[in-house]
């Protein structure tokens, strides 16, 4: 089957809901604990945060803007490597096309972007993301580079839903803590750098107990009451 450019429509490449547009940048596999948005990856001596989730709670699609941007591919993308298909648009396709709509300049229309390969993240690798401004709201596009097993997406525009764009880059903060004790809660920053014990007020305890993440994360039981240790990503 060949591609008949000419035949499509933007509205083909549209998502219905931000749950559409997140499964289909995540390739969810269903979740077996609806609740959960992270887990600890025993095999891999890790934590694993459900991307569906994350974002979820921090974005909603924007279907509107994303058709802008399909369109714009369709009539300005027409060479190498996209050919005016909206599902080869790239990290670069995207780029122009932000730049060319933003319409304040903040010494950059970028903030900051998101590279799940480029720093220690708990998402999953190959996950791409960067934020632009448009009348003075906070979008952000998400992408999957093609990585191993995970089929590569286009760029998908989000409107930022959460107060702040910074908390999309929280992809390396989990909490883990005991369902049992009141009192066993470990913060993990720095995609596992940094460990602390804290209380329910958020303060950390400081008992001279060293707690390494990687012991954590290859046995994680209480080490109060044995309890199976559960994890959540960060929340705001
Ligand atoms: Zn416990």
């Amino acid at each position: 089957m060949s591609t008949q450019t000419l035949e499509m429509v933007a509205s083909d490449f549209l998502h219905d809901s931000t749950e559409e547009a997140l499964s289909e940048l995540f390739m969810a596999p269903p979740a077996t604990e609806p609740h959960v948005d992270a887990r600890f990856d025993k095999g891999n001596d890790t934590i694993v945060i459900d991307g569906v989730k994350f974002y979820a709670k921090r974005v909603d699609y924007h279907r509107e803007l994303d058709e802008r941007f399909v369109q714009w591919i369709m009539d300005s993308r027409q060479n190498f490597p996209v050919y005016g298909d909206p599902s080869s648009a790239d990290g670069e396709s995207l780029e122009v096309w932000a730049k060319s709509i933003t319409d304040e300049y903040f010494g950059s229309p970028y903030v900051s972007g998101i590279d799940t390969d480029g720093y220690e993240s708990f998402m999953p690798n190959g996950v791409k993301g960067q934020f632009f401004r448009y009348e003075d709201e906070t979008y952000v596009a998400l992408w999957q580079q093609c990585t191993g097993y995970r089929a590569r997406t286009r760029p998908m525009v989000f409107h930022v839903s959460c107060h702040d764009a910074g908390y999309l880059l929280d992809d390396d903060k989990a909490t883990v803590f005991c369902t049992s004790c009141d009192d066993v809660v470990f913060d993990i920053e720095s995609g596992g750098q940094r460990v602390k014990r804290i209380d329910q007020s958020g303060e950390e305890i400081d008992d001279g107990t060293e707690v390494s993440f990687d012991d954590l994360v290859a046995n994680p039981v209480c080490p109060k009451c044995g309890t199976d240790l559960r994890v959540e990503a960060a929340q705001f």
